[in-house]
């Protein structure tokens, strides 16, 4: 490109960094987000105005000063800035109507935004996966509040495991504490599998019939259960009997347990080689958390005992193989090829078609359309309904100041009054609804319903796992030829729904697949 052009471009960014209070950990520290957006923005030769810091904020948007500061500032000197950059959605914003307000916002100042560790490009599969990642930082923020209401945080930071003890102890209370204890007869119990797993000489399997034959159960409710080698597999990989609690939803916290250690440290990591090293190693291979060349590592599971396919590579003469194999050994390997063309067939197997596609799109419209009505309805009526309340309020204030009222009427009426106001406040707050842009959200959808198969193959590592797990929430099995237990998410089972022929035929959809197929016998009857 001519460089006389390039000078003339504004290359401007301003950087937006967030730490909470509660996630002083390494990965998300100020300086690791600034020195990430810092090689990015040099390798797209950009040049860095300002840095916002944002230190100790919530999660919530609200008291946000520097987020408020950089739009700010953006305002100010909207010619000079092309974009501003964050480390990660979820550290720019944690409601999708948030992130796409602050979008829109610095849009109209001709302004775009960029994460620097996540796709958004201007492409219709980066756009959806965009929406896609502020809403799982959404929901994951959603899990954040739920989490601490119920208190299971606060349980865990008092050194207590979450939930149902594990198989050894029991839950009670001591005065009005609660404890965790070992139980007299299970504790020996699972101390002596403990030591007969170490040995390395029986697998899983063995370890829960010789557990069964113990008289060891697990107990759902008031019910006991004969262990599985799946629920045996979860003991072991149990870091909790070692008096450490560690949770995946909790990742970088570790807390000292409150109750007695089953066993050591060193116990426990040698039984976790054994679990890994149940089948002979692939060469080479150090397995990584998140290795992009094994996408489907944590969204296909063994069909037979449940637990995640996990990955390696083996090296031939003059090429190397990467492969897929469960670690309890229930499954032949298979090689990464095989599986990524048994995917992807599949995924063609769910394919909509053009007309589905379509009068999907139609019904989003005209549902969006007539949502956004209802809203604005429900709002007029509770404005209207608000005007009246604060007009009796104030002839009631003006008759308890004229002696009408006595002051026990005044008082109750006035409660009454409060909360009435209070509670229409809110409907009229709920009904705002920002008008987004269901336009571009349509054709981001459009686009990736268009060919699923295709944009799986185009995604890179994250995206993958997004669009996959969007389709089959719960996961998908693999029984060494087929997937199995794929249940589709609702929405990619009424676009299926809708472009069979006899659909309205057959009874046992839900309701809303009903009123998909009534608004589908509507539409043709005006086409
Ligand atoms: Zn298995």
């Amino acid at each position: 490109m001519n460089k006389d052009i390039l000078k003339n471009i504004n290359m401007n960014c301003v950087l937006y960094l967030r730490v909470s209070s509660e996630e002083q950990v390494e990965n998300y520290s100020l300086s690791n987000q600034e020195s990430t957006c810092r090689k990015v923005a040099e390798s797209r030769g950009l040049n860095i105005l300002e840095i916002f810091r944002e230190e100790g904020a919530s999660a919530k948007t609200a008291n946000r000063p520097e987020l408020i500061k950089l739009l700010e500032y953006c305002r100010k000197h909207k010619d000079n800035i092309a974009l501003v950059m964050f480390y990660r959605i979820d550290r720019l914003a944690r409601q999708i109507s948030d992130y796409l307000t602050i979008k829109r916002k610095l849009f109209e100042l001709g302004i775009t935004l960029m994460s620097a560790t996540e796709p958004t490009e201007d492409t219709p599969t980066g756009k959806f996966v965009e929406t896609l990642l502020a809403a799982s930082a959404q929901l994951d923020n959603d899990v954040r509040g739920a989490r601490s209401s119920q208190g299971l945080y606060q349980r865990f930071r008092d050194g207590l495991p979450i939930g149902k003890a594990p198989l050894g102890y029991q839950n009670t209370t001591v005065g009005e504490k609660q404890v965790v204890i070992p139980n007299e007869t299970e504790f020996q119990l699972v101390k002596k599998a403990w030591d007969l797993v170490t040995t390395g000489t029986k697998s899983t399997r063995e370890m829960a019939e010789i557990m069964n034959s113990w008289g060891l159960r697990a107990v759902w409710g008031k019910k006991r259960y004969k262990l599985r080698s799946q629920t045996v597999c979860r003991i072991f990989r149990s870091i909790i009997y070692t008096g450490v609690l560690k949770y995946d939803k909790y990742p970088n916290e570790e807390v000292v347990g409150k109750y007695t250690p089953m066993i050591t440290k060193e116990q426990f990591y040698r039984v976790q080689d054994i679990l890994d090293g149940r089948r002979t190693t692939p060469m080479g291979s150090k397995r990584k958390v998140d290795n992009p060349n094994f996408p489907l590592r944590k969204l296909i599971k063994c069909h037979y005992c449940g637990s995640p396919l996990t990955a390696g590579i083996c090296k031939g003469n003059t090429k190397t193989y990467p492969y897929y194999w469960c670690r309890n050994n229930c499954l032949k390997t298979v090689s990464s090829n095989k599986l990524e063309e048994i995917l992807l067939n599949r995924l063609k197997e769910i394919q909509p078609s053009q007309e589905a596609i379509d009068l999907f799109t139609l019904i989003l419209k005209t549902t969006y359309d007539k949502r956004i009505k209802m809203l604005q309805e429900r709002k007029k009526t509770a404005d209207k309904e608000l005007f009246e309340l604060k007009e009796m309020m104030s002839k009631l204030v003006q008759g308890h100041l004229r002696g009408t009222y006595s002051d026990d009427i005044y008082e109750s009426q006035k409660t009454l009054f409060e909360d009435k106001i209070l509670s229409t406040e809110i409907v009229v707050n709920d009904s705002t609804l920002d008008k987004y842009d269901i336009e571009s959200t349509i054709v981001f959808i459009r686009a990736l319903l268009k060919n699923l198969a295709r944009a799986y193959e185009v995604s890179d590592y994250g995206q993958k796992q997004v669009l996959i797990s969007s389709i089959f929430p719960s996961g998908l099995t693999f029984d060494n030829t087929r997937l199995l237990n794929s249940e589709i998410s609702p929405i990619y089972r009424d676009i299926q729904v809708i472009s069979e022929p006899d659909a309205h035929l057959r009874v046992d959809y839900g309701t809303r697949t009903r009123d998909l197929l009534l608004h589908r016998e509507a539409l043709y009857q005006l086409s």
